[in-house]
């Protein structure tokens, strides 16, 4: 059985859910992952945003405003008359169930019961959507499976349980749909799988019921070898290995979470990445099969800060790395790069949420200086640090001031750090003499 996980934009309008129909409706057994309608999560965010700030009158405007969206959709969406009224009927206690939430104090509970909404209205929409074109199909609802740990990290054993029970009670049909994103904690309180989580979601079922293959349906067609925000004549990537994978959803290629390859990878399940606008097309397909040497991809992660952290008596004598990270540790924050030198280490974060407070428990044993506003860009290829190609980084960077490399961490990554403005000029250049050919 295949896990079939569509996102935002495929489930963002009528005639996108009817090509996911389509796609889905061949006759055989599948689970179907569907993220919020695109545009929706970001509203939901915001809204529990104006709680948290006792903008009470402005959230209710966006949950009537979304409300009437939803409604606009459900009219072109579901003509079927029995089939539209109890589809609104649901909506409408949804809306009314987030009205309820604004007159509560605002708590990470009441924002993750917020932004779970998304997720339930899409499938139920579409498993509506489903009916009324006389496809059968099932809703397995997520909250009743899929849970994390307290560390916020998917609790294999309870979501394989749990999941068992769910698709064994349910009726037998090919199509079963459940919600990607949203699940609960450890305590059973609404929680999720951070933002982009639905293609976790669709791998954390793919390793649980060992699927043929897990398929992540988007609005483009695989995963690029360049951002194509930034760079003109990108192009997908065919195939790619899981480390690969890993690293560019790691360091920012935004069209997969970080974490999808995570539960599949040791099983040897692939990933494909298809376009639900363009089905024909190949997409990148991930797993261990192909090893092709060479540069494959460039991906960039910005909002990166960079701290280096100077101590004439302590440094590089031993414990003082430990020291170091053991204050990171304490605040929750993980380092992405390090470099060393014998005066100073260069390290950075991007979540910078407890920075102060890192910063001073820094000092009381060295000198610190932050840059904030760097990007961190990351080239990815099987066996890279050993490539000739690589070895022209310097050569095609010339003009652009490195603040970071990172070399040797892994056979299949070079990163560099660079401020943020610097960032288009670098993909370019990158793209044109790795990628077009292009000598120097
Ligand atoms: N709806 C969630 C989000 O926008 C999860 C997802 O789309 O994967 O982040
Ligand atoms: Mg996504």
């Amino acid at each position: 059985m295949k896990v079939l996980k569509f996102g935002g934009t495929s489930v963002g309008s009528v005639e996108n859910m009817c090509n996911v129909k389509n796609i889905i409706n061949d006759g055989r057994k599948k689970i179907v992952v569907l993220s919020a309608m695109s545009g929706t999560t970001n509203i939901l965010v915001s809204i529990a945003n104006n709680i948290a700030h006792d903008m009470t009158n402005e959230a209710i405007e966006k949950i009537n405003k979304l409300h009437e969206t939803y409604f606009n959709t459900i009219d072109k969406l579901l003509l079927d008359e029995s089939l539209n009224i109890d589809v609104k009927n649901y909506v409408t206690g949804i809306f009314n169930f987030l009205v309820e939430c604004t007159y509560q104090e605002y708590s990470l509970h009441l924002e993750n019961k917020i932004v779970a909404q998304g997720e339930l209205l899409s499938t139920y929409m579409f498993n509506s959507y489903l009916a009324q074109e006389d496809v059968t199909s099932t809703l397995l609802p997520a909250l009743n499976f899929m849970r994390i740990d307290n560390h916020k990290e998917p609790d294999m054993f309870y979501i394989k349980q749990d999941f068992e029970a769910v698709f064994n009670e349910a009726p037998d049909v090919d199509i079963y749909i459940t919600q990607g994103f949203i699940c609960l904690d450890e305590e059973g309180n609404i929680s999720n799988l951070q933002r982009g989580g639905s293609d976790y979601t669709a791998t954390i079922i793919g390793a649980v019921i060992k699927a043929e293959e897990v398929e992540i349906w988007t609005d483009i067609d695989g995963m690029h070898n360049n951002d194509p925000r930034y760079v003109e004549n990108t192009k997908p990537i065919s195939n790619i290995s899981f480390d690969e994978a890993a690293e560019l959803a790691y360091f920012g290629a935004k069209i997969l979470h970080p974490q999808t390859v995570t539960p599949v990878r040791a099983d040897n399940i692939p990933v494909r990445l298809k376009n639900t606008m363009d089905p024909e097309a190949y997409g990148t397909l991930i797993n261990d099969d192909h090893t092709e040497n060479g540069v494959k991809a460039i991906a960039a992660k910005d909002n990166i800060t960079a701290i280096k952290i100077k101590s004439g008596r302590m440094l590089l004598a031993h414990g003082f790395l430990r020291k170091v990270f053991e204050i990171f540790e304490v605040y929750e924050t993980s380092i992405d790069m390090i470099t060393t030198s014998e005066v100073a280490i260069s390290l950075t974060i991007d979540d910078d949420r407890n920075l102060d407070k890192i910063l001073t428990e820094l000092e009381k044993f060295s000198v610190v200086e932050v840059d904030k506003n760097q990007t961190i860009v990351c080239l990815v290829g099987h066996s890279i640090v050993n490539h000739h190609e690589t070895y022209r980084l310097f050569q095609i960077l010339q003009d652009v001031k490195i603040r970071m490399i990172s070399y040797g961490g892994s056979r299949n990554n070079i990163s560099l750090l660079i401020n943020a403005n610097d960032k288009i000029k670098t993909l370019g250049k990158l793209n044109d003499y790795l990628f077009e050919l292009v000598t120097l």
